[in-house]
């Protein structure tokens, strides 16, 4: 196959990216946009030895999974990948691209995995359903300012303020703000040259209370302020309040004449809190470091299920809430919790799972890297009156180890750990710590399902099965996925600690004087130790109370019974001795 050589080609299989993939002659050709089922027309754009790409040129017979896109831009545009592809096949696709990586990657088998995966959840709507956009400004042929997306693997913005996947309320904000740029002669950023000021627009829609905000992205920093204490800068003070007036004390000018963009915005209907970050740094981040409030309160509000959150302009957020409900409904079946239950929340952001299980669950502990976002869900669980709830900043790799080593002595316990790690997954250490905390089930909620794949593999290499895995779409007319799995303990020749049933155990007339429940009360209640079943019949054992015979044997010869440990011991014999029964 040669460059720019013509062939015609029927797409059998698409790519992890979407891509239409043909074969001619035995070599595989991968064809973005085109959809499995069509004949195409592609021109080759790039030769290898056994594989290449090209463009589609032309459509001889559409496939009859191909449909007509809602956005006229949605070939060029870098949003979306599968927009002519129907909706059914997009998860169809999603199913797969899912199954495959547990099945190439994680080693699972299909068999196993089509018993434990029930079908995936589609969306009812699946356009219209981000709560959340960036929009990068730029400046067309002719000097005036544009708004859009990037097309595909570019910088180049397609002007469009009519995102088919977003909001309505989008297209007036961008408007307004485009109109008032063109007014007053405020120039976009140019990446290239590192001039101009507006550089992105975020704007945030609550789904459930309609509220809205706008945070400004400009090429500004502090500095050009000289200091911003003394100008009475807006961060001060303001925090809650709502009202024109607030916005018009502001004492810096982040943009000249601010004050007329802030008046028209806060017109608009749900206008909560407008917002500017400021980032004068050279590079892809697009938000800054922090930010400021010109015109209403720093935050909205939002629900998933009964839980209220508020979202600042720096916090992560689930972008398409009314899949996420349906996800952490799931996390909360999988995490069966009757109440008592302690569960580790790794990667918590702003504590949205954390707070969902923290309804049904003992005690919650969340990690989060970003500290802001752990002061969005401290503050969180405070407007939602929940008190058990606990966060800690940090890496989940650092946080959850050494407070495994810390209390390694008293066998730290969690009944449930969560984790919904970015794509690149897990870390290794912790999951190791993870398997060997032991606790009865992992959720794994996850954005990437071939780093999925791997950590599953070494969970389950280490005293874990998956029982449940659902993906959920949240992400319509693009190729990402969300999966959730659950891990259940496996109760095998693996597991270290055989536990004994009661029925086992020693029913001698020992019991009259103390149950096994009395015991192990009086244990946490004098030591704070937590003990077992197993090692009060060691105890009892070693005290000639009882004459231990096959009940309590190892279940297999592999399998390693724990010994009670001395400090356990000697509380247990206090016990005994306090119920008189030696
Ligand atoms: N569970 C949350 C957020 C998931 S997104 C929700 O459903 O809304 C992943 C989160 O992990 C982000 O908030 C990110 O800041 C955080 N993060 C990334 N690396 C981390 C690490 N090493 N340790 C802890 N948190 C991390």
């Amino acid at each position: 196959m040669q460059k720019n050589e013509s062939v015609t080609v029927t797409i059998q299989d698409m790519g992890v990216n979407g891509e239409g993939i043909g074969r001619v002659n035995g070599y595989t050709l991968f064809i973005k946009d085109a959809v499995i089922g069509d004949v195409v027309e592609a021109r080759v754009t790039k030769a290898k030895k056994n594989y290449g790409y090209a463009r589609l040129m032309n459509i001889i017979t559409p496939s009859e999974h191909r449909v007509k896109p809602v956005c006229k831009f949605a070939r060029k545009c870098g949003g979306c990948q599968i927009q002519e592809m129907s909706y059914e096949k997009q998860l169809e696709f999603k199913q797969n691209k899912v199954l495959g990586n547990l099945e190439r990657i994680g080693g699972f088998s299909r068999e196993l995995l089509s018993e434990v995966f029930g079908p995936i959840i589609g969306m009812e709507k699946p356009f219209g359903y981000r709560n959340k956009a960036q929009f990068p400004f730029g400046t067309d042929k002719n000097g005036q300012p544009i708004t859009g997306f990037y097309a595909g693997r570019t910088h180049d913005i397609i002007a469009n303020t009519d995102c088919a996947l977003g909001v309505g309320v989008n297209r007036e904000i961008l408007e307004i703000v485009l109109a008032f740029m063109k007014k007053y002669g405020v120039r976009s950023y140019d990446e290239k040259t590192g001039e101009g000021l507006i550089r992105h627009v975020l704007i945030r829609y609550g789904f459930a209370t309609k509220e809205i905000m706008v945070c400004v992205v400009v090429n500004r920093g502090k500095a050009e302020f000289g200091n911003c204490e003394e100008l009475d800068c807006g961060n001060r003070g303001n925090r809650g309040t709502k009202g024109l007036e607030r916005g018009s004390v502001m004492g810096l000018r982040w943009i000249p004449h601010q004050e007329v963009l802030v008046e028209e915005l806060a017109r608009i209907p749900g206008m909560t809190s407008i917002t500017v970050s400021p980032n004068p740094r050279q590079t892809n981040v697009i938000m800054g470091e922090r930010y400021e409030v010109l015109w209403g309160q720093p935050f909205i509000t939002d629900y998933i299920g009964a839980v209220k959150y508020q979202i600042s302009p720096l916090s992560f957020y689930q972008v398409n809430p009314v899949q996420t409900e349906k996800l952490y409904g799931l996390a909360m079946e999988y995490a069966d919790l009757k109440g008592e239950e302690t569960v580790w929340d790794l990667y918590c952001g702003i504590g949205t799972i954390s707070l969902f299980l923290a309804q049904k669950a003992g005690k919650v502990y969340g990690v989060e890297i970003v500290p802001q976002a752990v002061e969005d869900a401290r503050r969180n669980a405070e407007i939602n009156g929940i008190e058990n709830a606990e966060f800690y900043v940090g890496k989940a790799e650092e946080v959850l180890p050494g407070y495994y080593q810390r209390y390694e002595k008293e066998h730290p316990h969690a009944d449930v750990i969560v984790v919904d790690p970015p794509r690149k997954g897990c870390d290794e250490g912790l999951l190791k710590t993870m398997a060997d905390m032991r606790p009865e089930r992992i959720v794994y909620v996850s954005c990437d399902s071939a780093t999925l794949a791997r950590d599953l593999r070494y969970l389950c290499e280490r005293g874990y099965e998956v029982k449940k895995g659902r993906v959920v779409d949240q992400f319509g007319m693009s190729v990402h996925t969300e999966s959730i799995v659950l891990l259940s303990k496996l109760h095998t020749k693996q597991n270290i600690e055989v536990e004994l049933e009661m029925s086992e155990m020693d029913l001698t007339a020992a019991e009259s004087k103390a149950t096994y429940e009395e015991i192990k009360d009086y244990v946490l209640g004098h030591t704070r130790l937590k003990v077992s079943s197993l090692y009060i019949a060691q105890v009892k054992e070693k005290c000639g109370i009882i004459k231990r015979v096959n009940y309590n044997l190892p279940k297999s010869e592999n399998s390693r019974q724990s010994k009670c440990p001395p400090e356990k011991e000697k509380a247990i014999r206090d016990a005994l001795e306090y119920f008189r029964m030696i």
